[in-house]
């Protein structure tokens, strides 16, 4: 059975849970990445739409559209009350998938990256982790 997992924003105002397992973890560097993190690198994963749910605050919530570097439209959704981001949804490139961020989980235990992409875009003093390396895209 898929765990169970919870997540909020950084005030609490907005929560959100899913039954889900993932798999494909990524620690990504792209320039989307640090420019929308605002951090080095992003560590996500997607869980199917159908199991994730807002379980407070939906109202909190504001989306905002952005194309990515791909062309392809993706919607970000932070929390009105802090500011935090929550997570990225409508992604043309992946319909079926909602995107989370490892930070906003209660417990992210047992949640691992498995590969680090776009490692080209890497600083010079982070080192790579003992994962598969992709300079750009894993294909
Ligand atoms: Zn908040
Ligand atoms: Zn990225």
């Amino acid at each position: 059975m898929a765990t169970h997992r919870k997540g909020r924003c950084a005030c609490g105002t907005v929560t959100f849970e899913f039954d889900f397992d993932p798999t494909f973890v990524a620690i990504c560097h792209c320039l989307d990445c640090k420019k929308a993190s605002g951090g080095e690198a992003a560590t996500w994963f997607g869980v199917p739409t159908t199991t994730f749910r807002v379980t407070a605050g939906a109202d909190q919530t504001k989306g905002f559209l952005y194309v990515a570097d791909s062309g392809k439209r993706l919607t970000r959704n932070f929390c009105t009350e802090c500011g935090a981001r929550l997570f990225t949804s409508d992604l043309e490139g992946f319909p079926e998938l909602t995107f989370i961020q490892i930070g906003s989980l209660d417990d992210p235990s047992g949640i691992r990256p498995v590969l680090e992409m776009f490692v080209k875009r890497r600083l010079d003093w982070q080192k790579p982790l003992d994962l598969p390396q992709f300079s750009d895209m894993p294909h």
